[in-house]
């Protein structure tokens, strides 16, 4: 494209709140053929609230609460910020917390009052060698209603486990469509479970979805599209999803979120909603079919 023609796309991105840092950005992506979406907080809000809570049967829905926001009053992650306010809303005083691990990608284990509280995914408890069979059935049904499962368990035994949702951006849906009316396959990447993943897949019209996947891992998988002969344009929002958003062909990240993913991206998207992914590709297709 000639520096005119770019000037004068960059110039109309920007008033559109679309930041594209390069030229060679802007000229790179009209070829995407697959956008990769981070779940949360680029498809969904990123600010999940505690829904559910079931107890073991000799536990207390009290004393449940107390001790797992008590393990997650550490925590940075968004999940633990969702129940910790819960359960001060709730007027309950957490416990005070005396040992604290963060398990990336799988939850914390905390000691609270000398008793061990291990908080998080399925994984993480059977990987403890926590029986979970009680536990599953409720994971998996709070799972297909698009909520996250907190497990948690104390002193090895199962305890019950909290659901908490995250609501869908209200452009999602209309900006996933349009995607694909471009011809633009979508795909979901997200550190939740499987079932979770394809619910808000399906909520937004997304056909597939890439479950389980640690941190570390999510720009391995787009790697492992562009090893397709994919031109792979990934969105997000996290710290988790700086080195995707490095790895893609474009980055492109969610003003509202954090500095790291902005800086490792080529577009920012300043309002944060998905409909800014669309106009940069038709931005950058305009502009070079104008130089043809
Ligand atoms: P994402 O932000 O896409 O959910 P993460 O890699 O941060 O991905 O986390 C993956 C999963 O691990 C979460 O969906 C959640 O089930 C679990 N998890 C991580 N941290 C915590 C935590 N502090 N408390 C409870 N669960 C957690
Ligand atoms: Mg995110």
């Amino acid at each position: 494209a000639t520096p005119l023609s770019v000037m004068v796309a960059t110039g109309k991105g920007a008033q559109a709140g679309i930041l594209i840092r390069s030229a060679e950005a802007l000229e790179t992506a009209h070829k995407l053929d697959t956008v990769v979406l981070d779940k949360t907080g680029t498809v969904t809000e990123g600010k999940p609230v505690l829904t559910d809570v079931h107890t073991a049967a000799e536990f207390d829905d009290t004393e449940l609460l107390r001790l797992v926001a008590a393990a997650e009053a550490d925590s940075e992650h968004p999940l633990a910020q969702a129940i910790v306010t819960a359960v001060r809303d709730r007027g309950l005083h957490p416990h005070a917390a005396t040992g604290f691990d963060s398990v990336t990608g799988k939850g914390v284990q905390a000691t609270v009052d000398g008793h061990s509280v291990l908080v998080g995914t399925v994984r993480l408890l059977d990987d403890s060698g926590i029986d979970t069979t009680a536990l599953v059935p409720v994971a998996a049904a709070y799972s297909a209603e698009g909520k996250t499962p907190v497990l948690a368990a104390f002193d090895g035994r199962p305890a019950g486990v909290l659901a908490v949702a995250d609501t869908v951006k209200d452009e999602s849906v209309a900006a996933i469509a349009a995607l694909k009316l471009l011809g633009i396959d979508v795909i979901i990447i997200t550190g939740d479970n499987a079932r979770t993943a394809a619910a808000i897949a399906a909520q937004v019209g997304v056909d597939r979805a890439l479950a389980e996947v640690l941190p570390e891992h999510k720009a391995e998988e787009i790697h492992r599209l562009q090893n397709e002969g994919r031109t792979v344009g990934m969105v997000g929002d996290g710290i988790n999803d700086a080195p995707a958003l490095a790895a893609a062909d474009i980055g492109l990240a969610i003003g509202t979120g954090t500095d790291v993913a902005i800086e490792a991206a080529d577009i920012t998207l300043i309002s944060g909603s998905l409909s800014g992914v669309v106009t940069a590709i038709r931005l950058s297709r305009a502009t070079m079919r104008n130089i043809r």
